[in-house]
């Protein structure tokens, strides 16, 4: 038997009930059991599972949402990537532009298509892609830029789409941890080329397992999707180019059908709760220790993560590991840092600060004040003993 256990049976009761996890999936079910089962019992009584209305009514759906003329349900965030790179027939030889902090699935997604990610650095304000840094690496081989609005706040998409017309690049939003964020008003996916989101359980809009969507009004693109997804067929049996096996399940669309609805008052939640984390920081006297998120006056940030900047980060995890204080680090190594990516070397010294210093606290919607003031105190802790 681990340590871990063991040291978790011995935590006395009257802590262990204090104890929350980092994201709590199941405070969220419970409000929509009885629909979620309705909705899967639905397509389980229909025997149709894979696209088929369900999936058809979400794309229309989500297509409205995010403001776009079509969604295109895909198997996954990372899918919904590369479907899109596919689609702008971006392979080998070509370089795309992107961030190195953020998760695998941005970069790897471009590699995955033999073409060559090209990381800039971040603006250490936002943890978004810097639009000076993308112009500056610009080069005849440039085939797209794919900024990811990181933790769920935009990218600056007016800057981008800039340099982006200027040089006539399309722009692939990595939208997975940011649906329902928007900028000036506008939905992120629909203020690029083309939108990819992910719908895996911890994004704000979660299913029962992989799935994403790829979000365009580009009608061209839309078809190409379409049939790309499928192996590239159009009538069944006839291949008019080479695509993959990528498909949104009936099951999922139906429960993300019951979630929907849902999305823009959990993240008002999660808005909520960031207003109560700062208010608590100032309270504890710890703005000196810990720097909270920065909101971009123009953009509505959706918190998938609330990753404050924090001084001796890893000790501060360790401390609050040990205190039962749920925290992730998003991310440890900027890309350009982890062997899958030697051969992409980058000079990116926010993003290396960035990884230094991040720490993303709970921030679901049905997170209580009580719970944050447990996460606040013991942070305050570390600092005072210190
Ligand atoms: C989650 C995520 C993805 C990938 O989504 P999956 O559905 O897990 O494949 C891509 N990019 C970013 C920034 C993500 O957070």
């Amino acid at each position: 038997m681990s340590i871990a256990v063991q040291s978790k049976e011995s935590i006395p009761s009257g802590s262990l009930s204090m104890q929350f996890p980092f994201l709590d999936l199941k405070a969220q079910y419970s409000q929509i059991r009885a629909e979620i089962q309705q909705s899967v019992t639905r397509v389980l009584d229909s025997q149709h599972f894979i696209l088929g209305p369900e999936v058809a009514a979400l794309e229309v759906e989500i297509a409205k949402y995010v403001g776009t003329e079509f969604a295109i349900g895909c198997a996954s965030g990372s899918d919904a990537l590369l479907l899109a790179l596919m689609a702008l027939e971006i392979g080998p030889g070509d370089e795309v532009i992107t961030t190195p902090f953020t998760f695998v699935a941005t970069a790897g997604s471009i590699a995955r298509q033999q073409a060559r990610p090209v990381f800039v650095d971040i603006d250490p304000v936002t943890f978004n892609i810097s639009p000076e840094a993308i112009e500056a690496a610009i080069t005849p081989r440039t085939k797209a830029i794919m900024p990811v609005h990181l933790f769920g706040q935009a990218a600056d998409m007016d800057a981008i789409n800039a340099i982006a017309a200027r040089h006539h690049l399309p722009v692939i939003e990595d939208a997975a941890q940011a649906i329902g964020a928007r900028r000036n008003g506008r939905a992120v996916g629909a203020l690029g080329t083309v939108g990819c989101f992910s719908f895996f359980p911890s994004k704000n809009l979660g299913g029962a397992g992989d799935g994403g969507i790829i979000t365009t009004s580009d009608s061209e693109l839309a078809a190409k999707l379409k049939i790309l997804r499928v192996h590239g067929s159009r009538k069944k049996y006839h291949y008019e180019m080479l695509g993959v096996n990528s498909r949104l399940d009936a099951i999922q669309a139906a429960i993300l059908r019951v979630k929907l609805p849902r999305l823009d008052e959990w993240a008002q939640g999660r808005r909520m709760n960031a207003r109560r984390y700062r208010e608590l920081f100032k309270a504890a006297g710890l703005k000196r220790f810990v720097q909270a998120p920065v909101e971009d006056s123009t953009c509505l940030h959706v918190y998938n993560q609330f990753t404050i900047r924090a001084e001796r980060r890893d000790e501060l995890k360790q401390f609050l590991d040990a205190s039962g204080i749920p925290t992730e680090i998003y991310y440890p190594a900027p890309l350009h840092r982890e062997p899958a990516f030697a051969d992409c070397p980058a000079i990116c010294p926010q993003s290396e600060a960035a990884a230094e210093q991040v720490l993303a606290l709970p921030i679901y919607p049905e997170l209580t004040l009580s719970q944050q003031e447990i996460v606040v105190g013991a942070i305050a802790q570390f600092y005072q003993q210190a």
